[in-house]
C-alpha cells in the first residue's frame, strides 16, 4: 500500500548531510528582505523569491529565471531551499485522505496529512518532531520530544502536499495545526509559518481558514489573541473536570480549567472568533452522559463549538473507541444542553490518520512500510 518515493531510504533515516547554509524558507518576509539588502540587492527580491519557492514550487535557484545568473549563483552559495524528501505516501482506500512522511534535513521525519472535504482541501501540519505534552492517548509523544520544526519545514509540508515532490498533488485551501507537536510550545516558528502561509506570495490562505490547535497553554493563547490575526483557535479539552483532565492531558496540572476556560473567553472577546473544543471520546473514561452534562456546564456562556472525535486506536495504547451508540448519546446530551457540536467525520482511518502513527510505524519497521 505504500508508495516508496525514495527506496534507498528504507533502511533508515540516517545519511543526510547536515546543511549549514540558512534556508530561505525559514525567513519571514521581513527577514528575507533584510537578507537581500545585506547582499546589496533590492528588498523586492524577497517577494520574487517567495513566489518562486511557494507559488511555483521550484527546487533550485537555477529555476528562478527573473534573477540574474550571478545572483542565482551567489544565492546558491549563501543559502539553501531546504528541499524536502518524501519518504512515503499512503492513500486511504476511499480516496479522501493522503498521508506523507516527510524527511527533514537532519534525518528526522514528520507526517503531514491531506484531507479532502466537500468545502475544500485541508492539510494537517506537524509543528514538532515528537511532543512534550504526553497526553495519555496520543501517539505523538510516545518517542518523547525531539525538536521544534522551523517555519520552512512547515511550509515544506504544504509544498509536498501540493505535489511538487513526486505523485499527484492537491491544492490546499485550509490548514489545521493538528499534526504531531504542540504549536504553542513552538510559538515563534508557528506564527512565522502562519504569516508566510497567509502571504500572497506564500500560499495566500486566509487566516480564518487556519486553525491552531492547542492542549491549553494559557500564555500562548493570550499571546495569540494579541497578534491581530483572525485565526481559528481549537482547544483540546477531553475532560469536563480537573481530576480527569490532569490524567489525560498532564499540562492541565500547570494550566487547570479554572485558568484555561477564562483564557478561552478572553480569546473570544479579543478576536471576535468562535472557539472550537476538541473532545476525544475514550470508551469508559470520558464518554458517559454525565460527562456530557458536566462538559456543557463548564462551557456555559462561551461562544464555542465542540468537535467530538471518537478515539483513533493507537498501537501501544490500551484505550478503546466507544460504540457508535455511545457517541450518539454523548452528542445528543450536549445538544439538549444547548452546546453546538459535531462528531468529526473521520477520513483515512485505514491509513492511521491519528497523530504520530505513520512515523512510529516507519521507525519500527526497518524493512519499510509493511503492515
Ligand atoms: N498539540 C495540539 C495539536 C495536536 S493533536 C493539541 O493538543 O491540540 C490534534 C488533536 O488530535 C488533539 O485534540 C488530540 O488530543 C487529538 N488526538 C491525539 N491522538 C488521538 C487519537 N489517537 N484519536 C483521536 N484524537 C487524537
Amino acid at each position: 500500500m505504500f508508495e516508496l518515493v525514495h527506496p534507498g531510504w528504507s533502511k533508515g533515516l540516517e545519511g543526510r548531510t547536515l546543511e549549514s547554509r540558512p534556508s530561505l524558507k525559514d525567513m519571514s518576509i521581513d527577514e528575507l528582505r533584510g537578507f537581500f539588502i545585506s547582499m546589496g540587492e533590492e528588498g523586492y527580491r524577497a517577494e520574487q523569491v517567495m513566489s518562486w519557492m511557494y507559488r511555483h514550487g521550484v527546487r533550485s535557484f537555477s529555476e528562478m529565471t527573473n534573477l540574474s545568473k550571478s545572483l542565482r549563483d551567489r544565492l546558491a552559495q549563501k543559502a539553501s531551499l531546504d528541499d524536502p524528501q518524501v519518504l512515503a505516501r499512503r492513500d486511504s482506500r476511499d480516496g479522501y485522505a493522503t498521508k506523507y512522511l516527510v524527511g527533514l534535513r537532519d534525518g528526522n521525519a514528520v507526517e503531514t496529512v491531506v484531507l479532502r472535504y466537500s468545502y475544500g482541501t485541508s492539510i494537517c501540519i506537524s509543528t514538532q518532531v515528537g511532543c512534550r505534552m504526553a497526553c495519555r492517548f496520543c501517539a505523538s509523544a510516545l518517542g518523547g520530544f525531539v525538536r521544534n520544526l522551523t517555519a520552512g519545514e512547515m511550509m515544506n509540508q504544504i509544498l509536498v502536499a501540493q505535489g511538487g515532490f513526486g505523485g499527484e498533488g492537491d491544492r490546499i485551501t485550509h490548514i489545521v495545526l493538528m499534526g504531531s507537536g504542540e504549536p504553542l510550545d513552538n510559538y515563534v516558528e508557528t506564527l512565522k509559518f502562519i504569516r508566510l502561509a497567509h502571504h500572497p506570495q506564500g500560499f495566500g490562505i486566509g487566516y480564518r481558514r487556519i486553525t491552531v490547535s492547542t492542549c491549553g497553554l494559557v500564555p500562548g493563547i493570550d499571546r495569540l489573541a494579541g497578534e491581530g490575526i483572525p485565526v481559528t483557535l481549537s482547544v483540546s479539552l477531553h475532560a469536563p473536570d480537573d481530576g480527569l483532565r490532569d490524567r489525560l492531558v498532564p499540562v492541565n496540572r500547570v494550566y487547570p480549567l479554572r485558568e484555561l476556560i477564562p483564557a478561552c473567553a478572553r480569546f473570544v472577546d479579543r478576536t471576535g472568533r468562535r472557539i472550537t473544543f476538541e473532545y476525544v471520546l475514550l470508551a469508559g473514561i470520558n464518554d458517559a452522559p454525565r460527562d456530557a452534562r458536566r462538559l456543557a456546564a463548564r462551557l456555559e456562556g462561551l461562544v464555542a463549538h465542540v468537535n467530538l472525535i471518537p478515539f483513533n486506536p493507537v498501537r501501544g495504547k490500551a484505550n478503546k473507541r466507544p460504540s457508535a451508540e455511545a457517541v450518539d448519546v454523548f452528542r445528543s446530551v450536549l445538544e439538549e444542553e444547548g452546546v453546538s457540536c459535531t462528531v468529526r467525520r473521520e477520513l483515512g482511518l485505514d491509513i492511521d490518520a491519528a497523530c504520530g502513527q505513520l512515523r512510529r510505524r516507519y521507525g519500527e519497521d526497518t524493512q519499510g512500510f509493511g503492515e
